[in-house]
């Protein structure tokens, strides 16, 4: 299981980086820690590693207390 809780709301891989990236990806790898402290809020982030297109390959961050996220592109 890597459902981790967001803002409140236990989540999948997937829906983690639909809530980042706005849609739902093609797939997504299982979440992990991001070893860093948010920048909004200082909450612990966590990031996944997600496929929005079958050539692209995008890493999302996103805290798990506030709204705060970011991606590698
Ligand atoms: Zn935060």
């Amino acid at each position: 299981m890597s459902n981790r809780v967001v803002e409140g709301r236990m989540v999948t891989p997937k829906r983690l980086a639909e809530l980042v990236e706005g849609e739902a990806p093609m797939d997504a790898e299982p979440i992990e820690d991001a070893e860093m402290d948010c920048p909004e809020c200082g909450g612990n982030v966590i990031s996944v590693g997600y496929m929005p297109s079958v050539t692209e390959f995008v890493t999302a961050y996103k805290c798990q207390d506030c709204s705060w996220s970011d991606t590698d592109r």
